[in-house]
């Protein structure tokens, strides 16, 4: 038996609405390994009747219901992303599809529930791609043998990644980095912003590569316009992976420019994702490692 994982799910209205949205498609992709490791959906009441309306998951126990987002479902979810109370069962992370252009994808419980999980080193998954990258990690860290639909995910020989820190979080990064130099380094490219990249480059100096070689190619300091110039380079595909390490506890300046970078992952939902906390990204490195030894 596997130790339940609970997931908060929901969905803004595009990516249930016909039945080759983001939501279907996930499910379709996903509905295995779900079934297979008994994950509990914790599902607001829009999606929850759309999944029912599709015929997805059908006689499946794990699929529990939420009120309407109206009605205080959300705010449930972000509640239950927090450490939990005695006699209350707590989420191992969220699943929340957002279309940008989708009003409510900028209400407080969107922006509640990303700053909780990221207060508590969970997961906030808001694409197509990274909903169903993050049920392969969790099929890996149980132990299941991968599933071969998902490799492409981890072409990292095709993929640019990029790495972002905010200051107070940027000596984890370098850390990050340090631990698991020979995975990074399989990226076709990295792109960082000006700030952190230069200490990456610095730490992979140290480590043996090509002096005056940069590891990572560095953009503008994210205040001054790097996360603008790195969320472009994900709107035209040319980087797939953003590894983001957010300080939730202080005011940003730039908030706008970071929400603008995230959008941006949200708007190639089938294509693009992110990891906003180190306790995520490890989580994922050790499975990736995992993935490998397995495959
Ligand atoms: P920096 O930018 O790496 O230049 O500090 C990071 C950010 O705050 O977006």
């Amino acid at each position: 038996m596997f130790t339940t994982l609970r997931f908060g799910l929901t969905a803004n209205r595009l990516h249930h609405a016909t039945p080759d949205a983001a939501l279907f498609a996930w499910l379709r992709a996903c509905s295995a390994t779900i079934r297979e490791l008994g994950i509990e959906l914790h599902t607001v009441g829009r999606a929850y009747d759309a999944i029912l309306r599709e015929g997805m998951l059908q006689g499946y126990g794990g699929l529990v219901r939420y009120p309407y987002g109206r009605d205080g479902g959300l705010m449930k979810v972000v509640a239950r992303v927090t450490p939990p109370r005695e006699g209350q069962e707590s989420l191992d992370g969220a699943i929340y599809l957002i279309d940008p252009v989708d009003p409510s994808s900028i209400f407080p419980e969107m922006l509640a529930l990303k700053r909780q999980c990221i207060a508590h080193g969970l997961p906030f998954i808001s694409t197509l791609a990274g909903a169903t990258e993050w049920m392969e990690i969790e099929r890996v860290r149980a132990g299941l043998t991968p599933d071969p639909q998902a490799d492409s995910l981890f072409d990292f020989g095709e993929q640019t990644l990029a790495l972002i820190a905010h200051d107070a979080l940027k000596r984890e990064m370098v850390a990050f980095a340090d631990r698991h130099f020979d995975l990074l380094s399989r990226f076709a490219q990295r792109v960082a912003t000006g700030t952190t990249g230069g200490l990456l480059n610095d730490l992979a100096w140290s480590r043996g590569w090509p002096q005056g070689v940069p590891w990572v190619q560095r953009y503008l300091s994210g205040p001054l316009g790097g996360d603008a110039q790195i969320a472009e380079l994900v709107l035209e595909r040319r980087c797939r992976r953003v590894i983001f390490f957010e300080d939730p506890h202080v005011a940003r300046q730039h908030e706008a420019d970071i929400q603008l970078l995230e959008r941006a992952v949200r708007v190639k939902t089938d294509y693009a994702m992110c990891a906003t906390s180190p306790e995520v990204a490890q989580r994922w490195a050790v499975a990736v490692g995992k993935r490998d030894m397995a495959s």
